[in-house]
């Protein structure tokens, strides 16, 4: 990822909204670039429902989330968007110094975006790993607590302890035991995990050569050094018992949930956790700013994919005319126009 860059509008959000937000910013010829905190592009559809099937995209008679989120991605292909996934916007910021109003963001993973009209199109919010909840467990966060994956030499000879349920925690004991890891243990309520078969029997062959060890229970307490280093974590066992399992680098591995964090901070008008907007413009309480798809909130919303597609497409209008004063922006039609068929390679 570039550390910087300037464009005329950038999209919070690759769901089905904040792409079309994109492909509509794009017919009107405007510098767009869209961040995600997801390694991948379609939100919710991706993430929450990938093999599920929908059937209520007009035209599209029925497709998969992880479909939708395809042809998306095809059908944005010819403009040339750079998405910046795997970056969460974790500030904003007024920006009057460029080239006349306009906004500042930085992401938690040291991006700098400029742009003159952003485009929130957050949904539930972004995908951050969820928590393991055990009091005090946050200032070891990043030292020896890690929800995103380490470099190697974190855990070369290291006591690892990978707490979850599924294939993340699962593949992540496989990985860090096969690669120079002292000693893994996989720590879950049951000896039950959220896995394909081959992966379970992979889980087996491990657990049966001793290169990783199941630990069943809830950690409910940390212990600590003097100098006040994460020494092991306390578990309450099924049967109620208190075992202390030794760790130098944990790894919880719980899945993912939204959370609109920082959005909700940023002095926009808000009803419940919704961002109130100008149905005709989607243009948010502070001018510049928009917000389409499951986060905008106007009367009569409904949180429907086609809804979403509707209001990115008036939005990107609304952010031409406003970036192009004076300028009377045309109505075109994809099948009709030169311009709109040249932008899409379709001559
Ligand atoms: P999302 O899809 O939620 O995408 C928002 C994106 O923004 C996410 O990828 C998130 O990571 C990102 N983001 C948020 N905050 C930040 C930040 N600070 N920095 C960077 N990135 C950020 N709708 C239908 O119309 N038909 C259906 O059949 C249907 N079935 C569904 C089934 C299930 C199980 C669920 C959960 C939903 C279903 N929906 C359906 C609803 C539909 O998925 C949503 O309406 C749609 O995904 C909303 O799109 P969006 O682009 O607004 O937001």
């Amino acid at each position: 990822h570039p550390a910087a860059v300037d464009a005329d509008a950038v999209v919070i959000g690759a769901g089905p909204a904040g792409l079309w937000a994109a492909f509509e910013l794009g017919l009107q010829t405007l510098a767009v670039h869209v961040v995600d905190s997801l390694p991948h592009a379609g939100g919710q559809c991706a993430e929450l429902y990938p093999d599920k099937p929908i059937y209520d995209i007009p035209g599209v008679p029925v497709c998969t989330g992880q479909e939708l989120a395809h042809h998306l991605l095809q059908q944005l292909q010819p403009l040339q968007v750079p998405l910046h996934l795997g970056q969460t916007v974790a500030e904003l910021h007024a920006d009057r110094t460029g080239q006349g109003e306009g906004w500042r963001l930085h992401t938690a993973q040291g991006m700098t975006l400029r742009c003159r009209a952003l485009v929130i199109a957050a949904g539930v919010g972004a995908f951050v790993p969820r928590p393991l909840a055990v009091p005090g467990l946050e200032a070891w966060q990043d030292q020896q607590v890690f929800y995103t994956d380490p470099p190697p030499d974190v855990w070369l000879d290291r006591h690892v302890v990978v707490v979850g349920p599924g294939e993340a925690a699962v593949r992540l004991a496989l990985h860090t035991a096969a690669h120079g890891a002292a000693r893994v243990t996989l720590l879950h309520r049951t000896d039950r995990f959220t896995i394909d078969p081959a992966l379970d029997d992979e889980l087996q062959a491990a657990i049966g050569a001793a290169r990783v060890h199941l630990c069943l229970g809830q950690p409910v307490a940390v212990l600590s050094d003097p100098d006040g280093r994460l020494l092991a974590l306390e578990v309450a066992t099924a049967r109620d018992e208190r075992l202390s399992l030794p760790v130098d680098v944990l790894l919880p591995r719980l899945g993912l949930h939204p959370r609109l964090g920082p959005i909700a901070e940023w002095g926009l008008a808000m009803e419940r956790k919704h961002l109130v907007v100008e149905p005709s413009t989607l243009q948010t309480s502070t001018p510049g700013i928009y917000a389409v798809g499951d986060v905008a909130h106007y009367p009569g919303k409904r949180k429907l994919i086609l809804c979403g597609f509707h209001e990115a497409t008036l939005a990107a209008w609304a952010i031409a005319e406003r970036l192009r004063p004076g300028q009377r922006i045309p109505l075109e039609y994809t099948t009709t126009s030169p311009r709109l068929r040249a932008l899409l390679g379709a001559d």
